[in-house]
């Protein structure tokens, strides 16, 4: 942060200092507090009224016991979490993530990131998260199902359509979400779809959500590409992770004509010159639920799998980190540099380390930041809500358009808010101060609560 900005330092001091432990939340902090000091330049109002400030403290933070019972008959024990961190927009929304690192300084960066990826996708959404350190790796179906309803039968009493919605993230996909709604259904005897998204089709779903997220990052990865007059025909591309935004991210690159050459998981990454084989890809992570070496053993002699280094040493034109948060670091911004990269867009939330993002605009590549790239995915939960209210179910291509014109605006506004900023072309200033005026703006009208 700028050293003339005191105020803003004052403000990251406060947040240091009240949440200790907590890196990644200071990390999500400092990367929107350093885009803000034209913002409070111009508009005193912002800090005058301690918005800045309030907007840092989450309005509640909920942290639960998780008992349940294994196959074994062993009661086992986690922790869960919810961060209902801004509701100036909207009801809180935000996904669940299961995977043994969640902690409360995860849950806070993830939560305080989608206040304003909400507020970007232009729809009356608040943002929130939560989640556990459940595992769900090697755990049977039943497993899956009894530790979902413990977590539930606490959760539920701080949920509701005009309340707090969650979704998905890492680690909980269409099974969870259905176990989870399932028992929120028992306990409240309602059924009440908008109360959470990424359900299934034939019980309140949207076409396009399990999409939406990989879709959006590659539509709105088009839009910058398109801005420079280029296009995916040809592009060789990398995409970290094998998950649900990996795998769609993957798909929608094949379709507007790109290659996608290597991904990933966390035991490793493969190199499919031929391009990936995403039926293949989808029956080993999705079906057989088995680590990416099956892949490569399965795909014969245009693959091969590595365990050394990172799927960023593979050449290519542009890169879509789609895991998790700092698995992007500075050597390997290095190593994307070298080989000729020229655009990175996260499809994960916080996947490229502050030193990489630094690395990558001295050497003028182009960086979407996961709050506006991975906007698709949240967008299209609100579209969800919004069928679910309205008792109505759009087709795919209806929905898929009004994802790729959300994008689009996303896009756009990102570019123009940096122009207005002094920033031309800096996306990550240009969604960071987008997001935070519109949140800003609400909460001043909003008064002091
Ligand atoms: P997912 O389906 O659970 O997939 C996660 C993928 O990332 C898996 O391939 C996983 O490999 C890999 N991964 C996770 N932790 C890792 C680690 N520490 N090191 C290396 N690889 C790791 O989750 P997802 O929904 O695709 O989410 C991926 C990212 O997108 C997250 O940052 C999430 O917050 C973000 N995001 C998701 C959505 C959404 O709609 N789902 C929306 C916006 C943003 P293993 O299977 O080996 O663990």
């Amino acid at each position: 942060m700028p050293a003339s900005d005191d105020t803003l330092a004052d403000i990251y001091a406060e947040v240091l200092r009240r949440n200790p432990g907590e890196t990644e939340f200071h990390q999500a902090v400092h990367d929107m507090l350093a885009s803000l000091g034209p913002v409070v330049a111009k508009h005193s109002k912002y800090v005058d009224a301690a918005v800045v400030r309030r907007m840092c403290e989450p309005e509640r933070q909920i942290i639960f016991r998780v008992p349940w019972v294994d196959d074994a008959g062993e009661v086992q024990l986690n922790r869960g979490f919810r961060v209902e961190f801004n509701s100036a927009l909207g009801p809180y929304k935000g996904g669940l993530r299961f995977h043994p690192s969640v902690y409360l300084g995860i849950v806070k960066f993830l939560g305080f990131e989608q206040i304003f990826k909400n507020a970007l996708t232009g729809m009356p959404i608040g943002g929130g998260k939560g989640g556990s350190d459940f595992d769900p790796k090697g755990r049977s179906d039943a497993e899956v199902m009894r530790f979902c309803q413990a977590f539930m039968t606490e959760l539920y009493r701080h949920l509701g359509q005009y309340t707090d919605v969650p979704a998905g993230d890492i680690g909980v996909g269409g099974r969870e979400i259905g176990y989870l709604f399932g028992q929120y259904k028992r306990i409240t005897n309602r059924y009440e779809s908008g109360v959470l998204t990424g359900k299934g089709l034939s019980w309140g779903g949207s076409q396009v959500r399990t999409e939406a997220t990989g879709y959006g990052t590659v539509y709105f990865t088009r839009e910058i590409l398109d801005a420079r007059g280029d296009s995916f025909d040809g592009k060789r591309v990398v995409v970290s992770g094998s998950g649900n935004v990996a795998i769609y991210a993957i798909e929608k690159v094949h379709q507007l004509g790109g290659t996608v050459v290597a991904c990933s998981d966390s035991s490793g990454y493969v190199v499919d010159e031929k391009g990936i084989d995403l039926d293949l890809l989808k029956d080993v992570k999705n079906v057989r639920r088995a680590r990416i070496a099956e892949y490569a053993a399965a795909r014969g002699a245009s693959a091969h799998v590595s365990d050394r280094g990172t799927v960023w040493q593979v050449p290519c034109d542009v890169a879509l980190p789609c895991a998790t948060q700092n698995e992007l670091d500075g050597p390997d911004a290095t190593a994307l540099i070298e080989h000729g990269c020229r655009v990175v867009a996260e499809g994960a939330n916080m996947p490229c380390t502050p030193d990489a993002v630094r690395r990558f605009a001295e050497a003028g590549v182009v960086v979407a930041p996961g709050k506006a790239a991975n906007a698709g995915g949240v967008a299209t939960s609100a579209l969800e809500m919004q069928q679910n209210a309205s008792r109505d179910s759009w087709s795919f291509e209806h929905t898929e358009e009004r994802l790729a014109v959300i994008m689009r605006n996303i896009h756009d506004r990102c570019l123009e808010t940096a122009d207005e900023y002094g920033a031309p072309g800096n996306y990550l200033a240009g969604a960071n101060i987008t997001g935070f005026i519109q949140v800003a703006d609400a909460m001043l009208a909003l008064g002091v609560i």
